[in-house]
């Protein structure tokens, strides 16, 4: 493999002249209906709730990450990425499925006995893939642990039931839903999937930092045998982009909690590795939640119209953007200065559409 840290212009006009020519063919496959321009074609997102980055890529020292360091280095990540509007598991998961900030509507849910449930009012990631691309339920899994009934996607007239994904919830433990996803993934070879890991924030709340950690290094640990596991099955390597994400952090007072706009309640994660996408790059272009869905839209070639992100082309192969490739002296972290402008704007939006 080549040393991610080493471009030379020679590499940067090569790299031009691939991204005109892939330009060009995006143009032509949007003349002619055909689905994407990448070597992608599956597409695998994983969600850690409520990882605080001081704790994941966000340490210099990746104590608890080395996995996702590593894929790091092999793949891209965006410093600052942003949380930018409810820093919640109950509102940041649906914005995360719909990209963009969607109202969740409660409901009786006939599929858990009339039991309480919520669905969202705009389409998801799930419904776009699946109708855009014609694709059955079980291509489009979401794998989580047992929650009784999980939050379902949109009833819009054009999406809807009819496009959900199928829900696979069992289990109690991260290692429980990775357990279920091997086995599932060699049987029905979703070309897009999610796994939704719950034990982090569950140990965050529990106020015990070493139960935190060793789920952090878990949850770690899975991203690393899923990644390893894609590159080793003919069906997906070499053809499957790879996302890692989180809702949203943890207070940077406190661990144990999260929910307002503190730094470490804002700040969150974005990995993202696969054929398609720069190699050992930190991307220092803003970017928030609902960027994510556009950016698998743009990867598998379907349209997200109801998100209000846009497709992270910067990290893209073919993409153009402000570049910052890993050197011996990178050290993650410090956003604080953008993320208080965003702040400021997010509050006077609040208060804006609040009026
Ligand atoms: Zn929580
Ligand atoms: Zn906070």
């Amino acid at each position: 493999m080549r040393d991610p840290r080493i471009q030379t212009s020679a590499s940067v006009l090569g790299g031009l002249l691939v991204r005109a020519v892939a330009a060009a063919t995006v143009l032509l496959s949007l003349t002619t209906g055909a689905a994407s321009a990448y070597e992608t074609d599956k597409v695998a997102l994983v969600i850690i709730d409520g990882l605080r980055y001081s704790e994941g890529l966000g340490d210099p020292d990746h104590t608890y990450v080395p996995e996702m360091w590593a894929l790091a280095q092999q793949g891209t990540i965006i410093e600052p990425f942003i949380n930018d509007g409810y820093t919640y598991t109950s509102r940041a998961i649906p914005a995360i499925w719909c990209g963009a900030w969607t109202d969740v509507i409660p409901f009786s849910d006939p599929d858990c006995g009339g039991s309480s449930n919520n669905y969202t009012q705009l389409p998801t990631i799930f419904e776009y893939y699946r109708k855009h691309l014609s694709r059955p339920d079980e291509d489009c899994i979401y794998f989580l642990k047992d929650v009784g009934c999980p939050w379902k996607a949109s009833f819009e007239p054009d999406y809807g039931p009819d496009f959900w994904p199928l829900y696979h919830s069992a289990g109690t433990t991260d290692l429980d839903v990775w357990s279920q996803t091997e086995p599932l993934l060699e049987q029905y070879t979703p070309s897009f999937f999610l796994v939704y890991l719950a034990s982090v924030d569950h140990e965050g709340h529990s106020g015990n930092w070493e139960d935190y950690l060793d789920s952090i290094s878990t949850a770690d640990s899975i991203v690393g045998m899923l990644w390893d596991y894609l590159q080793a099955h003919p069906f997906y390597a070499g053809t499957t982009t790879m996302i890692v994400t989180n809702d949203h952090g943890r207070h940077d007072y406190d661990f144990s909690g999260h929910g307002d706009s503190c730094d470490g309640c804002r700040t969150i994660q974005f990995l993202a590795v696969g054929p398609d996408i720069q190699t050992g790059l930190v991307s220092t272009v803003p970017r928030t939640i609902p960027d994510i869905v556009p950016t698998i839209g743009e990867l598998l070639g379907f349209p997200t119209e109801d998100s209000t992100g846009t497709a992270m082309i910067e990290i893209i192969k073919t993409g153009s953007g402000d570049l910052k490739i890993f050197s011996d002296d990178f050290e993650s972290g410090d956003t604080s200065a953008w993320l208080q402008e965003q702040i400021i704007e997010e509050q006077r939006r609040w208060v804006e559409f609040n009026e």
